[in-house]
């Protein structure tokens, strides 16, 4: 039902809960981050009312991040109300609440991402410009996560050259005799987002730095977007996202909703609808369906290279206020 000028068709949505997050990722947040105002946050009801929308326009799998999805109070109402419109429903956090919530998870939420850049606590306590106390909570959540039943567990690890590029190793190790599926992701230029070339780490560069010690088979992971491999004896995958040297935008099949209620067909084009607009001008269900639909023909078919991704970034909101 959701098909652009391209003819891709839309049938995954990523949900900002909220803007607002406990940590201060360096590579997500700008030094001097303003948050959007608290109310044009959408409310609970608006967004599963949207969800109820976007599920009669063939969206069938949500995945529910932020800013940092758990930190919303009525986390457990929006689980709620998007499972019982029958959606499978996934979450990306960086795990520091996830122990509070792993119950009420269970049986609604298929697939957990949780973000992971090193472990060393010195090092997270750096790089989230937040503390080491959060790096132990972070590794007690994920074994519990692991331990809980979900369908999958899924570590995000960004790469940046000097900071964790060191660290490769240690992450493929770590899914050896766990039952984890390891993503590494190239670092996405965003404005005020410390981006520089030098940082910049190849998933190809990953690759060949882990096949001179490993090898990867090729299998059909858990996820659209990463490229999964298998190592032989190990428990877990291994994956690669290469947002950067390897777009993925001719077999795109997302879309992002902001806190705000800004429906945003691609995550490096400043184009967004006004859904909050339309909610609260108290329009019909049908003439917010109307402007999706027309939203999403027009999606750019893919993103500019990171020279211009660059030069045009002030345009675009920064990635905590769109939804990783
Ligand atoms: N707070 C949650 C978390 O930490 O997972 C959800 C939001 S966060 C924006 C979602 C994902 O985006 C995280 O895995 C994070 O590592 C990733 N991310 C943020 N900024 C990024 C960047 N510049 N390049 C690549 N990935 C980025």
């Amino acid at each position: 039902m959701l098909i652009d000028k391209y003819g891709r068709r839309f049938t995954y949505l990523r949900i900002s809960l909220i803007d607002r997050c406990n940590l201060r990722c360096r590579y997500c947040f700008p030094i001097n981050a303003k948050f959007l105002p608290m109310e044009n946050i959408l409310t609970a009801d608006e967004i599963i009312r949207l969800g109820r929308i976007f599920k009669d326009l063939g969206i069938t799998k949500v995945r529910l991040t932020g800013g940092e999805p758990l930190v919303r109070k009525d986390f457990v109402d929006i689980v709620e109300g998007l499972h019982s419109i029958g959606f499978k429903l996934n979450i990306t956090t960086n795990g520091i609440l996830l122990g509070k919530y792993i119950e009420h998870l269970k049986g609604k939420v298929e697939y957990i991402n949780i973000s992971i850049d090193t472990f060393s606590p010195e090092k997270y306590a750096f790089i989230t410009r937040s503390t080491t106390k959060f790096f132990y909570t972070v590794m007690e959540n994920l074994e519990r996560a692991l331990n809980s039943g979900f369908k999958m567990v899924k570590i995000n690890t960004v790469v940046l050259r000097g900071f964790n590029d060191d660290e490769i190793m240690d992450f493929v190790e770590f899914v050896k005799d766990r039952q984890v599926s390891l993503r590494f992701i190239e670092y996405m230029p965003f404005y005020g987002n410390e981006w520089s070339p030098h940082k910049f780490v190849s998933i190809n560069e990953i690759k060949s730095r882990i096949e001179k010690k490993y090898r990867l088979e090729p299998v059909k992971g858990y996820s659209d977007v990463s490229v999964d491999f298998r190592i032989p004896g190990f428990k877990g995958l291994v994956g690669f996202i290469g947002s950067i040297s390897s777009p993925f935008c001719r077999t795109c099949n997302r879309l992002r909703l902001t806190a705000d209620g800004h429906l945003k067909p691609c995550l490096f084009s400043p184009f967004e609808k006004d859904l909050r607009r339309l909610l609260r001008g108290g329009a019909r269900d049908e003439d917010i369906k109307e402007e999706i639909i027309k939203a999403v023909y027009n999606k750019p078919f893919g993103h500019p290279d990171v020279d211009a991704l660059l030069s045009k970034a002030r345009e675009n909101r920064v990635m905590f206020a769109i939804g990783g």
